[in-house]
């Protein structure tokens, strides 16, 4: 079933949602999420920057994981079928701009792919980084057609098959960015 077409007020309205409960979910767990640890960061210093890697830190829950945002009865009255939204219950980890929140031992690649939505939100804010989640899921039609998931994705792969081989993560964001795929 298509998503249900929303006004520019609606999909305003989304936005600013999406973007407040990220500000939150990163306030709510920012005082018990760490720093990097030296491996991860000598894993990952080949293709992200440090401005990055000591920008983020990560949290393994071990209870609780984020819930979905409190929003979703809203979209469900906009006409969205809960099945079509993204799950956060079943996912392995999710980052609010700076925090990783993980419900397992981050391996290097599940790291890897969040680190790289900690890139997108540093180079496009919170609100930029919100909007184009919407918007990118309202055109694609699902969460994994999500230009900003679909471009973590690329990159996470490509480190997994050469975990040593160096690249830049943020000039891949940044020409994304330019070229408009997000
Ligand atoms: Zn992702």
């Amino acid at each position: 079933m298509p998503l249900p077409e929303l006004s520019d007020s609606q999909i305003a309205w989304v936005i600013e949602q999406v973007a407040a409960h990220a500000e939150n979910q990163r306030r709510a767990f920012a005082p018990s999420a760490v720093p990097l640890n030296l491996s991860q960061k000598e894993t990952m210093r080949h293709f992200f920057p440090a401005s990055t890697l000591d920008f983020a830190r990560v949290l393994v829950l071990t209870g609780d994981m984020a819930g979905n945002p409190p929003f979703y009865g809203e979209l469900i009255k906009m006409g969205f079928q809960a099945s079509s939204l993204p799950n956060f219950a079943v996912m392995t980890a999710i980052t609010f701009v700076d925090i990783v929140l993980s419900r397992e031992p981050l391996t290097d690649r599940v790291l890897f792919h969040e680190l790289v939505h900690v890139v997108q939100y540093q180079k496009l804010g919170i609100f930029e980084f919100a909007a184009k989640y919407v918007q990118g899921f309202l055109s694609g039609g699902s969460y994994g057609a999500i230009p900003l998931e679909v471009s973590a994705r690329e990159l996470d792969a490509r480190f997994n098959v050469a975990p040593t081989l160096p690249f830049s993560v943020a000039a891949e964001v940044q020409s994304w960015i330019e070229t408009g795929r997000y």
